[in-house]
């Protein structure tokens, strides 16, 4: 095992599967087995869910709504996948606890620092939903941030696309991926893969991002057994 703790960060879209909106139970349910396999070998893993196959706060004020308000929509959009999420891990044996950016004490347990690094150790994977209960952020930054709170040592940012390109490659078929780069690279050639907060702040904190195929079977216990999956960014490649 080359990263004892990780945080994943899983997107809205990609619990989507092929569906054009909503959570597939089938991509939940495939998710959980590939999560509970790593967990099992022990090593603690910490989930930052987004909300984009439900709502985005920037669609919903392109169409009028105040930004602030669509973004509080957006995040309680990710405690929706957040607690569909623990029902799925928790119908696969792995114990789940999900904690909230915005208290919603009836349904998860608030954001606690110390208490989500205590449930880690105890070999409980825990969810993080409702952003980091801002608005104007994202949960990719949410991602890092928590990354660097529970001393995680790598963010795995898995998504439908299999690690960064130089180019859009569902535009250009000649993209070239790349293996390994750096935050700078990322950021000086504005690669979209995270938005520049949340690779500014892995980068100020240390914290290697690799960016992989979610559907690829097996790449999350590859990734934290270090094998070369999808693109490595960090301060020196
Ligand atoms: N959001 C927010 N603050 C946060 C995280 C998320 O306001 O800290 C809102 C924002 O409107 C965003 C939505 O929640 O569009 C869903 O999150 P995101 O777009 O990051 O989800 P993903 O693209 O990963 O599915």
């Amino acid at each position: 095992m080359t990263y004892k703790r990780v945080l994943l960060k899983l997107s809205g879209e990609a619990l989507m599967g092929d569906k054009p909106y909503g959570i597939d139970p089938a991509i939940v349910q495939s998710i959980a087995e590939d999560v509970s396999k790593v967990v099992d070998q022990g090593t603690q893993l910490a989930i930052v869910v987004g909300g984009g196959n439900i709502f985005r706060g920037l669609k919903g004020s392109a169409e009028g709504m105040d930004r602030a308000t669509a973004d509080y929509v957006g995040m309680l959009a990710t405690v929706m996948n957040a607690i569909t999420l623990q029902d799925g891990l928790e119908r696969t044996g792995v114990p789940t606890r999900v904690q909230t950016a915005i208290e919603m004490q009836a349904v998860a347990e608030p954001y606690i620092r110390r208490r989500a690094i205590r449930h880690l150790e105890k070999g409980r994977v825990v969810v993080f939903g409702g952003g980091c209960g801002n608005p104007f952020f994202t949960t990719d930054t949410t991602a890092a941030l928590r990354a660097a709170e529970i001393n995680a040592d790598v963010v795995f940012k898995a998504t439908k696309v299999d690690g960064v390109y130089d180019r859009d490659p569902k535009c250009f078929p000649e993209a070239i991926r790349y293996e390994k780069l750096t935050y700078q690279e990322v950021l000086s050639k504005e690669l979209g893969v995270m938005d520049g907060t949340a690779i500014a702040l892995c980068k100020d904190n240390d914290i290697p991002i690799v960016v992989f195929d979610l559907f690829e079977p097996n790449n999350i216990a590859k990734a934290v057994s270090g094998q070369q999956v999808g693109s490595r960014i960090s301060n020196n490649c």
